[in-house]
């Protein structure tokens, strides 16, 4: 099979995860194109992401809470498009649920940091950079530089928290950050903190240069695969509960014989 699109330019972190997980998911979401449809969980996400990042684009003195919820209106614009709105068929219900349930994390989020003494370097940061060969891009929500003068990576979940036992998991991505950060700042930041905005709770890793190098690596051989199977015509499906279980392309990949697994 000839792909009618070309190859995405660059890897960026999550795209990545698509591919570790299941390299069909990866050629449907990256080089098909195909959308997924937005779902109440990831709008509620980029919802309460698009309005720290408002927020953060103010003056130091003027990030109170109040001024965080006269923000909605600017966010909805951005994040409720026509599309999400019919992929999630929004009615005045669920908008009403939306607008409650972000404004719930807001308060948690106040609570867990007072925004008007943050001096962040960067919000929403852009990096794009060639790693060991490696086209990688990536956004950060937030870089920030911590007393001792280091940076700091933060990066907003609005899920539940994970189980500790699986932290190079959940740490994964954004230590691909790390690197980004390093090849774009010539400086490596020192710690990564995930902000659970919804549940009040903060984990934070140090970055050690083994990680770094194994994250990058990782990266490396997953990009040398993503170009040989486009090459090919052909990226494996490999399905598992955790890949399956909330992809968009089930009924796609049962239609090619895939056996989906969803248990
Ligand atoms: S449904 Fe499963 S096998 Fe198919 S693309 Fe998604 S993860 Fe891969």
């Amino acid at each position: 099979m000839v792909f009618a699109q070309p190859l995405p330019v660059a890897l960026s972190p999550s795209r990545l995860s698509d591919f570790q997980s299941c390299p069909r998911r990866y050629q449907h979401a990256s080089v098909d194109r195909i959308p997924q449809p937005a779902s109440y969980a990831s709008t509620k996400g980029r919802y309460v992401h698009a309005i720290l990042e408002l927020l953060f684009a103010l003056d130091a003195a003027q990030r109170t809470r109040e001024r965080a919820s006269a923000l909605r209106d600017e966010a909805e614009a951005t994040v409720l498009t026509d599309e999400v709105r019919a992929d999630l068929e929004l009615d005045a219900t669920m908008l009403e649920r939306l607008r409650a349930e972000s404004e719930e994390i807001l308060d948690v989020y106040f609570v867990m940091e007072d925004p008007r003494h943050v001096h962040p370097e960067g919000v929403e940061l852009r990096l794009n950079v060639e790693v060991a060969g490696t086209p990688l891009l990536g956004i950060l929500d937030r870089l920030d530089r911590d007393d001792e003068g280091n940076l700091v990576i933060v990066d907003y979940k609005t899920g539940s928290v994970p189980d500790r036992r699986y932290d190079s998991l959940t740490f994964a991505n954004t230590e691909l950050y790390a690197a980004l950060c390093e090849s774009h700042f010539g400086e490596r930041p020192a710690a990564i903190r995930l902000l659970y905005v919804a549940k009040g709770t903060t984990m934070e890793r140090r970055v050690s240069d083994v990680v770094v190098r194994a994250r990058v690596q990782s990266a490396q051989q997953a990009w040398s695969r993503i170009t040989t199977y486009y090459d090919d015509g052909d990226f494996p499906a490999t399905p598992s509960a955790r890949a399956c279980r909330f992809c968009a392309y089930q009924e796609r990949c049962r239609a090619a014989g895939v056996p989906v697994v969803i248990r």
